[in-house]
């Protein structure tokens, strides 16, 4: 499989918010967004982690 399932976690709490894809031999940094958590009640950074 080219495209792997990742998953997108809090930095403040933890939790898994969002789901993603990604092309493994194409993206080999580990990805960080600001997105909002609705368990942080604002924007908090999310790390890349396997779902
Ligand atoms: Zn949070």
């Amino acid at each position: 499989m080219m495209r792997d399932l990742i998953g997108f976690t809090c930095d403040q709490c933890k939790r898994k918010n969002y789901t993603s894809t990604k092309n493994k031999k194409k993206t080999t940094d580990k990805l960080a967004f600001k997105k909002f958590c609705s368990y942080c009640r604002t924007h908090t950074l999310h790390r890349e982690n396997k779902l």
